[in-house]
């Protein structure tokens, strides 16, 4: 039997936790002394999650008890906040959140009051940085960071350099308006391609001295303090859009309507937004039912986080390597013990680029803050405890060992016969010319292997030569080969956007065609400044088709030799000048289908407009929305076996 701790959740603390437990007071100590002395060493968010973990170990540990961080910086003069900005209490689960709620009705109850369940206010939970605007006699006059909930830093200049922050507004009162700055998704890809977290991006951009960057963020603003009287959270929200304030969504809504909002966002909304969310806000809408329930611990208990299964957790470096893509370009990899996030095993995060690597001072033994939100590859956010060593970006690509260009923030191997580059351009063809049965992994032992070196080599391959590989049964390679010759011969487009040269779609191949380049030889005798021409090319992807082609010459050359060639697209195709759609569920693969309607010159389209002529559907008598519209503009109803007869006999 092991004895209690006596902690004051009076739950036991198992041996095998306590060294844990006490390398976690340690961090957390560490770290909020760091923020005193104003030398943060991580983010609010690491902060939280080291928080979090010491909570399911210890409950009730004292060290738990002290809330938020002081400012973090020497340089930004420190300000009182008029009201003190507070924190909120979380619930993680549909369960708790139902606790909350029911602890709030008794509450209210023993006062002889109604309860809140019945009318709520929701906004979503912005995931950046909370900041207090001030204005007086209409002028933006502050712009506070939260800090400790007391003392913020005056970040004014950078604030009014933001984007959702009117200089002017109607209100001549004294307002104080509470926010989160946040950077768009949009933003960050478009300015800060170095940073992989946004939040990062945002908080550190928002605290440069130099206020660089700051007119990218923008600040959504979510509550105005009670100088004005306010019967609803609710009319708080209408009140700050009508004076000019960008807000996030709110909603007014029952304890039932909160879950299935809560749900809708967590599998649907969120990944659809442009910024990032962590979870949901869910307050009493009645302002005076708010002040009835109080506040415990400088916490709300009329409020309450619904926060969205844990998307970072802590675990720790084992490995950092460099993979390099089919494009060429670099990507560092860290591999990390195993942890779960938002339902998936975790075992590789992305470090985004070496430019990331740098900042992020990583290195193997460190333990670090992984996340997994909007749905998107893990990636590692911040480095929480560094083992000591971080590493360096290599100088050779790891596949080739040539040596390696930096473009931006990006390393790239130029090589052309690297291995990484070679496999790229073959599941590039394979799959414009729509050869599904050409996996990603056959390709690799192709490449691997040195069976195939550029596309022509595909044709060349016998069943032997695949049976050879690894796992590759003498049917499937019957079948694989069979595939890929039933394709030929190609048609221009797609025999163009196979090479996958940059910036060639097959979009800008059926541009090319309708601009009179039928065949291959017109399009190889073509100069830049003539491709430059045709309306909606350009100069550049001119430059960049013409620099493909001539650097595939040789190629080129020897796919015509073997007759693999494309046909000239005069050569009218059984589909030339129809377009399709499909709908539901086909027999053939999707993928397969399109390359099967391209390559016999027929449109693809994505929806169902005037200029379509055929749906593809498992029912033409549906009358499902999209069968019914099809109708109604005269399109024709068909199922897949009918495209297949439009193609001919095989
Ligand atoms: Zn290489």
């Amino acid at each position: 039997m092991q004895r209690p701790l006596g902690f004051g959740g009076g739950l036991e603390v198992l041996p095998s936790a306590r060294l844990r437990v006490a390398d976690l007071v340690e961090q957390l100590e560490r770290s909020r002394h760091a923020y005193y002395l104003g030398a943060p060493l991580i983010s609010d968010a690491a902060f939280d999650a080291l928080e979090d973990e010491l909570r399911g170990l210890a409950p009730g540990h004292p060290a738990l008890a002290r809330i938020g961080a002081a400012p973090t910086s020497k340089e930004w003069e420190k300000a009182r906040h008029r009201l003190p900005m507070g924190s909120l209490n979380k619930v993680t689960t549909e369960a708790e959140f139902d606790e909350w709620l029911a602890r709030c009705e008794a509450l209210l109850a023993k006062d002889g009051l109604g309860g809140i369940a019945k009318e709520l206010f929701v906004t979503e939970k912005l995931d950046g940085l909370s900041v207090e605007l001030v204005y007086g006699g209409g002028l933006f006059q502050d712009g506070l960071t939260r800090g400790d909930g007391e003392v913020g830093e005056r970040i004014t200049a950078n604030v009014r350099r933001m984007r959702g922050v009117p200089n002017h507004i109607r209100e001549m009162g004294s307002l104080s308006v509470r926010g989160e700055i946040i950077l768009r998704i949009s933003d960050r890809a478009a300015h800060f391609a170095d940073y992989a977290s946004t939040r990062n991006a945002a908080a550190g951009t928002a605290r440069r001295l130099d206020g660089a960057g700051c007119e990218h963020l923008t600040v959504l603003v979510y509550d105005v303090s009670d100088e004005l009287e306010f019967s609803s959270e609710a009319e708080k929200l209408v009140f700050l859009r009508n004076l000019g304030f960008a807000t996030p969504a709110g909603f007014v809504g029952n304890a039932e309507a909160v879950q299935a909002l809560y749900r809708e966002y967590n599998e649907e909304r969120r990944g659809a937004l442009d910024y990032e969310i962590d979870g949901l806000v869910v307050r009493a809408n009645s302002v005076t039912a708010q002040v009835q329930l109080g506040e415990l611990n400088r916490r709300p208990r009329g409020a309450t986080a619904f926060k969205f299964p844990s998307p970072a957790k802590l675990t720790t470096v084992t490995a950092i390597v460099w993979d390099t893509g089919p494009s060429g370009r670099v990507t560092p990899v860290a591999e990390v013990a195993g942890v779960e996030l938002v339902g998936a095993m975790v075992r590789r995060a992305s470090l985004h680029n070496a430019a990331n690597v740098r900042r992020l001072g990583i290195g193997v033994g460190d333990e670090v803050m992984v996340s997994r939100r909007n749905d998107v590859i893990p990636y590692v956010e911040e480095v929480v405890s560094s083992a000591g060593t971080p590493v360096t970006p290599p100088r050779d690509c790891g596949v080739c060992g040539s040596a390696l260009r930096q473009e931006g923030e990006y390393l790239l191997c130029r090589e052309d016969s690297c291995a990484a580059r070679v496999e790229g351009r073959i599941r590039t063809w394979v799959d414009a010319v729509g050869a599904l049965e050409w996996g990603d992994k056959l390709v690799h032992a192709l490449v691997a292997n040195g069976l195939v070196r550029e596309p022509a080599d595909l044709y060349r391959l016998t069943v032997d030569d695949l049976v050879k590989l690894e796992r590759q049964g003498k049917k499937s390679a019957e079948n694989a080969l069979k595939q890929l010759r039933s394709r030929l011969p190609l048609r221009l487009p797609t025999f163009l956007a196979a090479l996958g040269i940059e910036g060639f779609s097959t979009q800008t191949a059926r541009l090319l065609v309708s601009a009179g380049y039928h065949d291959l030889g017109r399009l190889l005798a073509a100069d830049a400044t003539a491709l430059a021409a045709i309306g909606g090319l350009g100069e550049l992807k001119a430059r960049r088709i013409v620099d493909g082609l001539l650097a595939r010459g040789p190629e080129l050359e020897r796919l015509r030799e073997a007759n693999l060639g494309p046909v000239a697209s005069e050569v009218a195709g059984p589909l030339d000048g129809k377009s399709f759609c499909m709908t539901g569920k086909q027999r053939r693969p999707r993928k397969e289908l399109d390359a099967l309607i391209e390559d016999n010159g027929g449109r693809l389209l994505s929806g169902v407009t005037k200029e379509l002529d055929y749906l593809i559907i498992d029912d033409p008598d549906s009358t499902s929305s999209k069968a019914e519209k099809a109708r109604k503009y005269g399109t024709r109803l068909i199922r897949e076996e009918d495209l297949l007869a439009m193609l001919g006999p095989a």
